[in-house]
């Protein structure tokens, strides 16, 4: 152990806690044991639509660190918890809110975390007076990152696939920086602390937590909602419930998460109306104003058409009669993805104003996939 080297990572986990990260360690860069998991997950096409995923390139270069960054000695894993109090108060208007999962309530994390890594980088480059190669990721890169993160001493894989920290629960936004320089590895988080806890796996509104420690995306609804940009399965559209993007369920009902402290990084406060939106105004969202609203959000990611897609449905879960003029408008709507989902959620309404707009909407619909969704819908009609 050379006491330079000890030193050196000791100003850099500093200087990372200066920057507002809450977690730091430094891992090695021997690949990573979970790969063939990995492999098999893919194999089963647990990973949906997300073929990104399964590209040989990105799968090569998650097998090996070195295969990203040849010069790799070390591994900077960082984390952020982003989970902040949702102050603003819900009226009890009895109108219909969704639901966004809370890291999506506030600044876009890629654009946060980015420049805080930049920094890093910089800042052990004056330290030693001269360049390091270096990649930096977060939640972007072929990297098996909760594996090193468990490498590196920050936490444990749970039962539902997060990394759970025993102080800092399992809201936390991940990054790495691949370094061409070795600082001190800490040692490996040893303890699996889910013990017979099962609450994640029971809670989960569509059984999509597989025993391997990983999700089905094809079934999770953080992935229907927001990286899928197709239809939502018919059936799975119930167990929405009021989700509009993401889902939080399998972390708050972890009990790592209850002893958690309650607020996380401040960049990440609730912009007004995120967290509850009102489903009737969200479904009324033209181009520009969903532009407008979530510039800088990571809502932004699912576009506004699976956005408002991820709207009926919950509209259609929600199922009040009062909703049913805002459905009727979305039958209109321009993008036949939220034409075909609206007219799902009026099917669930199924009052004589739901079913005569469903009529109607028939007449006059040319898109064979969401005439089909009307006629589903019209079933309930009958
Ligand atoms: S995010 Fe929601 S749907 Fe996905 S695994 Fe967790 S509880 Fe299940
Ligand atoms: S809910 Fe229980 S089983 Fe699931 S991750 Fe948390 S401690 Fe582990």
């Amino acid at each position: 152990m050379s006491s330079s080297r000890v030193a050196l990572t000791a100003r850099v986990k500093a200087e990372a806690q200066r920057l507002g990260f809450h977690l730091v360690g430094v891992a090695d860069c021997r690949p990573p044991e979970t790969y063939p998991a990995y492999v098999a997950w893919l194999q089963h096409g647990h990973h949906a639509a997300m073929a990104y995923m399964a590209r040989e390139r990105n799968r090569e270069r998650r097998a090996d660190p070195k295969r990203i960054l040849p010069e790799c000695k070390s591994i900077l894993v960082l984390g952020i918890r982003y989970f902040q109090q949702d102050a603003q108060p819900m009226p009890a208007d009895g109108r219909p809110r969704g639901r966004v999962a809370s890291y999506a309530w506030g600044e876009d994390y890629h654009d946060i975390l980015v420049a805080r890594l930049r920094a890093l980088v910089a800042f052990l480059e004056a330290e030693l007076g001269h360049p390091v190669p270096n990649r930096y990721y977060t939640d972007t890169g072929p990297v098996l990152e909760r594996e090193f993160a468990q490498r590196a001493g920050l936490g444990w894989v749970g039962k539902n696939g997060m990394l759970i920290n025993p102080k800092l629960g399992s809201y936390l936004i991940l990054a790495e920086i691949l370094l061409g320089v070795a600082l001190e590895p800490d040692a490996p988080f040893a303890t699996d602390h889910c013990g017979t806890c099962t609450r994640c796996i029971d809670a989960c509104p569509t059984q999509a937590i597989l025993p391997t420690r990983t999700v089905d995306a094809n079934r999770c609804l953080s992935y229907l909602t927001i990286e899928n940009k197709g239809e939502i399965p018919q059936d799975l559209r119930a167990r929405l419930g009021e989700w509009v993007f993401g889902c939080d369920v399998c972390q708050m009902v972890c009990p790592w998460n209850r002893r958690a402290p309650l607020e996380g990084d401040p960049a990440f406060a609730p912009r007004p109306g995120v967290p509850r939106p009102l489903l009737t105004e969200e479904i009324r969202l033209s181009r520009q104003a969903f532009n407008r609203k979530f510039k800088g959000s990571p809502i932004k990611r699912t576009k506004r058409r699976g956005y408002l897609r991820n709207v009926a449905v919950a509209l259609g879960n929600a199922a009040q009669p009062h909703t049913v003029e805002a459905l009727r408008e979305a039958l209109q709507d321009e993008e036949p993805l939220v034409r075909g989902h609206a007219a799902w959620a009026l099917g669930q309404i199924a009052t004589a104003e739901a079913c005569e707009a469903l009529r109607r909407a028939l007449h006059v619909e040319e898109d064979p996939e969401v005439r089909e969704e009307i006629r589903a819908a019209l079933a309930a009609c009958a």
